[in-house]
């Protein structure tokens, strides 16, 4: 059998890609891989579980675009399918009398992207957050929680229930394209297929380059590593509480994030990982630190971000600086209020000018499209990327 479309990856771009291919294209035949036991393995099921807004991303891009329309689309998705989602905004905070300056910038972004945010004065956000301390801030009113693996197997099941054939256990090891398509060898056996989609996150810079495409950029992988509050110290926290992020990075900075489950999340840092899926502070892969430090970009980044870098390194092997970093807005929170929890690594494309790509990324091949940067807002912007991917496809 040939397949239509085949689509490499079950996190939540790959089963919102296989959705939307679904919904634009009726009855045709939808085949996707997914190495893991489950789907949503690795970042959609290790991220902060928030609905972004899209307040912070330059206007007129992918992500500010994608991100306002996934926001949307995710809501809608979740009401339809039952699964528990809460808008319960979010605030973004000064710390300081120089940050305000950055609040006003945020605000002009917000209302450039069309987000709805309003200012503060610290007696204001007190209301919503008594154990917060600022000098201002911004509510951002379309900020949400859900949990984004029952997103991805409410996916999966749809997808299944119409007919897509939807594979766990199953790796591809190479791609051999023809003129009518391509031939996926996986760890089950070989598929055939009209259409490509790669949507293999941390290794889809990989993937993209079986077609002999992503010569000039790479995934370097980026661990975020939060801790979560202790069951009675939850109270300090009844949403979701952000520094102003620094300009020149994709990260937002340490956070604090109330889960679904109820449990209060602060993190994820972002440390450069020598592992792609790299879980562990010290895990280490030679093949895939080879592949980092061979890459030109990569030392141009490294030069650039070297302060950065050791800072972030340092909070991570510092537990009383990342405490520090967190009670610039909650001050009560003590190191003891904090145990370690679950981390997660981000698939962050680097260019060879060494510039972390801010902007979703999608690489176009011979009956292929390869989405080789899809970091955070992605799992947001999931259901909106995968209708831009459907929309880009000519069967
Ligand atoms: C710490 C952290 C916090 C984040 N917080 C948020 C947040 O709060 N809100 C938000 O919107 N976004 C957040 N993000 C970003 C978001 O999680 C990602 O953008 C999104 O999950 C990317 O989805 P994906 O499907 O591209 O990647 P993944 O979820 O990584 O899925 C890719 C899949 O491809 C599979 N795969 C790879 N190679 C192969 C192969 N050869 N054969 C078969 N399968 C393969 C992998 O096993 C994997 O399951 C966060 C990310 C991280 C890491």
């Amino acid at each position: 059998m040939i397949y239509d479309f085949g689509i490499i990856g079950g996190g939540i771009i790959g089963l919102s890609t296989a959705w939307a291919l679904g919904k634009r294209y009726p009855g045709s035949s939808i085949l996707l891989v997914e190495k893991e036991n489950r789907w949503g393995f690795h970042q959609t099921g290790h991220n902060s579980g928030v609905i972004h807004s899209g307040i912070y991303y330059k206007p007129g891009s992918l992500k500010a675009q994608l991100a306002r329309q996934g926001n949307l689309l995710l809501v809608d998705f979740c009401r339809e399918q039952h699964i528990p989602f809460e808008i319960c905004g979010k605030l973004i905070v000064a710390s300081s009398a120089a940050d305000m300056a950055g609040l006003e910038i945020l605000l002009q972004r917000a209302h450039a992207n069309g987000i709805q945010a309003e200012k503060l004065s610290s007696p204001q956000a007190k209301e919503i957050e008594p154990h917060l301390v600022c000098e201002g801030a911004l509510r951002v009113f379309s900020t949400g929680i859900v949990d984004f693996k029952k997103v991805c197997e409410r996916l999966a099941e749809g997808v299944g229930k119409s007919g897509g054939d939807l594979r766990l256990n199953t790796r591809t090891l190479s791609i051999r394209t023809a003129n009518d398509g391509h031939r996926l060898e996986t760890t089950s056996g070989d598929f055939s297929c009209r259409f490509l989609v790669n949507c293999a996150g941390l290794h889809s810079d990989r993937v993209a380059r079986w077609q002999g495409l992503a010569k000039d950029i790479q995934i370097i992988p980026f661990r975020g590593e939060y801790y979560e509050l202790r069951p009675e110290k939850r109270r300090l926290v009844n949403h979701l509480i952000y520094p102003i992020p620094q300009p020149e990075l994709p990260f937002l900075g340490v956070h604090f994030t109330r889960m679904m489950d109820g449990s209060v999340h602060a993190g994820p840092n972002a440390v450069l990982s020598f592992k792609r899926e790299g879980y562990r502070k010290w895990d280490f892969s030679l093949v895939d630190a080879l592949e980092s430090l061979r890459f030109k970009g990569f030392w141009k980044l490294a030069k650039t971000f070297a302060k950065v870098g050791v800072e972030e390194l340092w909070r991570s092997l510092s537990k009383e600086a990342f405490v520090r970093d967190l009670q610039k807005m909650v001050p009560e929170v003590r190191s003891s209020d904090l145990v370690p929890a679950e981390a997660g690594v981000r698939a962050q494309c680097v260019n060879a000018q060494g510039e972390l790509v801010d902007d979703f990324y999608i690489e176009e091949g011979f009956r292929a499209l390869h989405i080789c940067n899809a970091p955070s807002p992605a799992a947001t912007a999931s259901l909106a990327i995968a209708n831009h991917v459907a929309g880009k496809i000519a069967l």
